[in-house]
C-alpha cells in the first residue's frame, strides 16, 4: 500500500501553527504555559485526555496518550514549545504573527520546531479519527526549555514523571530537512549527537604594578599559554557509526565523491577539508566537527586597571565530545596538555557536562523512516547525521530508548538557506511541507504502531 497524502488538513494544520507561533515563548524566560494549554485545548477538543506539568510558574509541558494494546513497543512524539529570541528590526514581517503569506507559515519558531508540534498533533489526531487500532502506546509531549537546555522541560519530566514520558522508541527535532544532492532530495535522520562539557578555567598569577612587568606574574600571559595549548589541540579523528554511514553515502554521488578519502584514510581529512573549504566553508567546517572531539574558548575576562598587572584570569571553554568519548575523560586530558602552562597556577570547574548519544542504524524504525519516505518520492535518498550540537533527545537515550530527529522537509530554497533561518531572520515553512510532514509521520506511525 502507498504512502498517503493529507492534502485535506492543510488549513487546520496551517492555522493551528500560526496560532502557536503568535504565543511567544521566547526562552528566556519561555512562558510556555499558555502554549502547552494551546495543544491541550486543541487535543481535548478532540477527545484526547491531556495533562499538564510546570516545572516552575509558568514553564509548562503538555503530555497526551493514545493507548494502544500493549502487543508493541511506546513510541514518543517529541517536540519543544519554547523558541529563541528574533529582533523584529530584522525581520521582513513580525516574528510573532504567525503571518500566513505566498504559502508559507512565517515566524519564530516555524522550523525550530513549533511546526513539528504542529505536525504531530495533525498526525496523532488522524490517528484518533481514523479509529487506527495500535498495538502499542503513542505519547506525545511537548516541552519547555530546550533552547536553555532542557532541565526545566523534558529533562524534569525525565526526572519528575518518567512513567508519563518515556517510550522505547522517540521521534523528535535534529534532522530530517532534505539536501540536494546530485538533483535528488536526500532526507537527513538524526541517530546521534556530540555531548557537551563546558568548564571554567582560572589562572592565578602575582599581581605587581604595570611598569615593572618582569617582577609579577601575570595570570593574562598564563591564560594565553592555555588559549593557545587548546586551540591548537588537534585530537585524534574517529569515525563513529553514524559518520561512517552518512560519509559512505555521501561519497556515492557525484557531488561528494572527492570526500572518499575520508573514508579510506581518515587521518587525510584535514587536508581534505581544507581543500573543501575553499568552495563551500560552511560544510567542511560541519564535516570537520563530525570527526573529533572540539574545544574553543568562548569567554575571557581579566584584569582591573591599567596599571595593574592582574593576578587573575578566567576562561570558559565549549568543549563538544563524540559518542563513545566521555567529558570526565575529556578533561583529565586538557588537563594533560596544559601540564606546561603550570597547572599549579590553574583551577578547573566544570560548568556543564552532558554524554553523547548514539541511537542504532538497523532498528525497524529507522528503516520504516527511510521506506516511507521512498513511497512518497522514490528517487529520494536518507542519511543519518551527527548533530554537533544538543537537542532533548539525550534525555531519553540514557534511560535506552531509541531516538532519532526526524522533522521531514522537503527543499524550499537550498539546505543551508533554510537552515540559515533557524535562529535567524525570516524562519518559515511551507504549507506543503505541513502537509508533508504530517503525512509522512502519520505513515510511519500507523505501520509501526500496527
Ligand atoms: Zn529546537
Amino acid at each position: 500500500m502507498p504512502a498517503k497524502l493529507f492534502q485535506d488538513i492543510e488549513e487546520e494544520v496551517t492555522s493551528f501553527l500560526s496560532g502557536l507561533i503568535r504565543i511567544n515563548t521566547t526562552n528566556p524566560p519561555g512562558n510556555e504555559t499558555a502554549a502547552a494549554k494551546y495543544v491541550a485545548e486543541t487535543l481535548e477538543q478532540e477527545g484526547f485526555k491531556c495533562e499538564l506539568f510546570e516545572s516552575e510558574t509558568g514553564r509548562g509541558s503538555v503530555v497526551t496518550r493514545l493507548k494502544g494494546a500493549r502487543r508493541k513497543p511506546s513510541l514518543l512524539l517529541l517536540s519543544h514549545l519554547d523558541v529563541v529570541a528574533a529582533d523584529a528590526r530584522e525581520w521582513s514581517v513580525e516574528p510573532f504573527s504567525g503571518l500566513v503569506k505566498d504559502g508559507f507559515v512565517w515566524g519564530r519558531g516555524a522550523l525550530d520546531m513549533k511546526g513539528m508540534t504542529a505536525v504531530e498533533v495533525m498526525a496523532l489526531k488522524l490517528l484518533k479519527r481514523n479509529n487506527v487500532e495500535l498495538k502499542g502506546d503513542v505519547v506525545l509531549a511537548a516541552t519547555a526549555d530546550e533552547e536553555k537546555g532542557g532541565d526545566a522541560g523534558a529533562g524534569w519530566l525525565v526526572q519528575n514523571h518518567s512513567d508519563k514520558v518515556c517510550a522505547d522508541y522517540v521521534l523528535n527535532e535534529g534532522a530530517g530537512m532534505a539536501m540536494k544532492i546530485d538533483e535528488k532530495d536526500t532526507f537527513t535522520i538524526n541517530t546521534a549527537e556530540k555531548g557537551i562539557l563546558w568548564f571554567k578555567v582560572k589562572a592565578g598569577g602575582t599581581p605587581g604594578h604595570g611598569s615593572v612587568p618582569g617582577a609579577a606574574d601575570n595570570a593574562i600571559l598564563r591564560m594565553n599559554k592555555v588559549v593557545e595549548k587548546l586551540s591548537s589541540f588537534c585530537p585524534k579523528i574517529r569515525l563513529v557509526p553514524t559518520v561512517k554511514q552518512f560519509l559512505s553515502q555521501l561519497t556515492g554521488s557525484r557531488m561528494f565523491r572527492d570526500l572518499s578519502v575520508l573514508l579510506r584514510n581518515p587521518a587525510q581529512s584535514d587536508q581534505v577539508l581544507d581543500w573543501v573549504a575553499q568552495e563551500d566553508k560552511f560544510l567542511a567546517e560541519e564535516l570537520r566537527a563530525m570527526l573529533r572531539m572540539t574545544v574553543t574558548p568562548t569567554i575571557i575576562r581579566g584584569g582591573v586597571k591599567e596599571n595593574i598587572i592582574p593576578s587573575e584570569c578566567e576562561a570558559v571553554f565549549d568543549c563538544r565530545v563524540l559518542p563513545g568519548q566521555s567529558p570526565a575523560k575529556a578533561l583529565r586530558e586538557i588537563k594533560q596538555l596544559l601540564k606546561d602552562a603550570g597547572l599549579d597556577k590553574l583551577s578547573f570547574e566544570i560548568i556543564q557536562a552532558n554524554d553523547p548519544s548514539e541511537s542504532s542504524l538497523n532498528s525497524s524504525l529507522y528503516k520504516l523512516i527511510v521506506r516511507v519516505l521512498k513511497e512518497f518520492d522514490p528517487k529520494c535518498g536518507a542519511v543519518p547525521v551527527l548533530l554537533t550540537g544538543g537537542t532533548d533527545s539525550r534525555f531519553f537515550r540514557r534511560l535506552g530508548s531509541v531516538c532519532y530527529g526526524f522533522h521531514p522537509v522537503r527543499p524550499e530554497t537550498s539546505y543551508s538557506e533554510m537552515a540559515r533561518t533557524i535562529h535567524g531572520i525570516d524562519e518559515r515553512i511551507s504549507t506543503e511541507n505541513l502537509v508533508f510532514g504530517t503525512s509522512v509521520l502519520y505513515n510511519i506511525v500507523e505501520r509501526f504502531m500496527t
